[in-house]
């Protein structure tokens, strides 16, 4: 009979790992707090006008990683998706109040490239050039690679491909290395910053996330990535996988150290394999009875987090691109800022224009926009009341004011919806509200990471942001591989 897997969470590492593991051949459930699917790249709905909007997640890094979880589980990606590799990078809006497209292939205009950043540009080739290749090292030799048991810790060749990273220079000290334009710095270390954490204390690694997206450039699904969340959960459905929404685990149970099922709301189900996509540290602190680990997790240091404003309006705007990026004077005090627990004041800003591509179908407005801010997470900062929430509501209209021109902007405004570090945290179950799970830290990372198992357990298994190799949802993708493969090759005593 076929082994039964319990998941908890149905995010891209909940998904993932089911989409494989029912592939496999086991008995697979998944169980959701929410009403629907996806965890953070679900869709949002606006409840009075019936507008969909991504919710959160909206930037497709390493197109080819979204085609893979379908490929092998023999599933062909085209009949669940329709994606594509944006020829548009992102549009740069400066603090000087000029912007400039860049496309994926920059060097077809090499003139406004150089004019609009200021430098010439053989630095950056070398940078993209650089870090793609310092990606691809890291992807072969550390985020392939299972690092949970003492033998592949022990493993002199992990060791000496992770010391031939150089890992201990910051993204801020290589991209300052590399590129002498305060603009494209400010550029490129706002993407580093996705990881949530500031760039001065980010791993140079990291960098390679603006060199990889700039060389194999951005996928957009059509429908926006709620839509890429709709064709995982079909794919699991067609695998033969059972998908249980509004089901809260309540926690994990253990037979000693042998996990043997899960108590969903009130109800005990028993399972083989237990698996948690709930962010780690809220699984150990809520979900685990054993108190030690509880104790342990509670001291991480979590990722940043996020504002998100959407907007839907009467107007359209020509002049935004699908990806945009707004960088103020003081980018980088900014970014330092957030991870220091302060509110930024004029922060850098990503703004997402998902009509520039899709005329947002279902959608009877001309425009729907995402503006979205780094905050910091809720263990730096308490204070998400409504006067905070209003004053970053006015910043992002106002910056979409002024880098449009259009005055009268907040007249054509259809509705509109906020996320704050609290949705994160009470929605998902975010630990502290953090966007992006564990901060990726220098000890937080690779090694130092949470894996995909813990030592002293059995039958019990973690995927999502918060594991290694970490966050992101390529990234994501990466680990649930791991996670479904650990199991596999554990439930057949190898
Ligand atoms: C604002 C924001 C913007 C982002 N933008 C991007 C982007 O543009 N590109 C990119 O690549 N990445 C982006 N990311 C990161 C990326 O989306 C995440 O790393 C990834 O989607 C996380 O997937 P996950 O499976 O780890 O977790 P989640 O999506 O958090 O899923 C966990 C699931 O578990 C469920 N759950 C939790 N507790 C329980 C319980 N007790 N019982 C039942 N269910 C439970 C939750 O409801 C949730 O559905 C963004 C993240 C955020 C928050």
């Amino acid at each position: 009979m076929a082994k039964k897997v319990a998941i908890i969470g149905s995010g891209v590492g909940g998904l993932c790992c089911g989409i494989r593991l029912a592939h496999a051949g086991f008995d697979v459930s998944i169980y959701e707090k929410e009403a629907g699917p996806g965890g953070v790249i679900q869709y949002c709905e606006d409840p009075d006008t019936g507008i969909q909007f991504d919710q959160f997640a909206t930037i497709g890094i390493h197109p080819k990683e979204y085609y893979t979880v379908f490929q092998e589980a023999d599933l062909d990606p085209h009949k669940y998706f329709k994606g594509k590799v944006l020829d548009e990078f992102y549009k740069v809006f400066s603090a000087d109040g000029r912007s400039y497209l860049l496309s994926k292939n920059y060097w077809e205009d090499v003139e406004g490239f150089e004019a609009f950043f200021g430098e010439p540009i053989g630095n950056y080739e070398t940078f993209v050039n650089a870090f793609t290749s310092k990606y691809h090292a890291a992807n072969r030799s550390l985020l392939t690679k299972p690092l949970w048991s003492g033998r592949q810790l022990a493993n002199p060749k992990l060791m000496k491909a992770a010391l031939a990273l150089k890992p201990l220079r910051s993204a801020e000290h290589e991209i300052h290395q590399c590129i002498t334009s305060q603009t494209l710095r400010d550029f490129l270390l706002f993407q580093t910053f996705y990881m949530g954490l500031s760039p001065q204390h980010l791993s140079n690694v990291y960098a390679s996330i603006p060199a990889v997206s700039q060389s194999e450039g951005l996928l957009y699904v059509r429908g926006g990535m709620g839509a890429y969340a709709s064709a995982l959960v079909q794919a699991f459905y067609d695998l033969g996988g059972h998908l249980y929404c509004n089901r809260t685990i309540t926690s994990i149970k253990m037979d000693g150290s042998k996990a043997i099922g899960l108590q969903v709301d009130h109800e005990f189900v028993p399972a083989d394999i237990v698996v948690s996509n709930a962010d780690v540290t809220f699984t150990m602190q809520n979900l685990l009875p054993q108190a030690k680990q509880a104790n342990k997790a509670g001291k991480s240091t979590m990722s940043c987090s996020v504002f998100v404003l959407r907007l839907a309006l009467e107007t359209a705007f020509p002049m935004l691109s699908t990806h945009n990026i707004v960088l103020p004077q003081s980018t980088q005090a900014e970014m330092e800022a957030v991870s220091e627990g302060k509110l930024p004041g004029s922060p850098p800003l990503y703004i997402y224009y998902q009509s520039h591509l899709d005329s947002a179908s279902k959608n009877t407005c001309a425009s729907c926009i995402n503006i979205m801010v780094r905050v910091p997470n809720r263990g730096a900062y308490q204070a998400w009341d409504s006067t905070t929430t209003q004053k970053l509501k006015e910043l992002c209209i106002q910056a979409l004011i002024d880098i449009t021109g259009i005055k009268h902007l907040r007249d054509s405004i259809i509705s509109q919806s906020m996320s704050t570090p609290l949705d994160l945290e009470n929605q998902y179950n975010c630990w502290q509200g953090a966007a992006f799970g564990l901060a990726p830290s220098y000890f937080q990372s690779v090694l130092f990471r949470p894996q995909l198992k813990q030592k002293g357990t059995t039958q019990l298994y973690f995927v999502g942001s918060s594991i290694h190799p970490g966050s992101g949802i390529s990234i994501v993708m990466k680990g649930a591989k791991l996670t479904a493969q650990q199991i596999i090759l554990d439930a057949r005593g190898e």
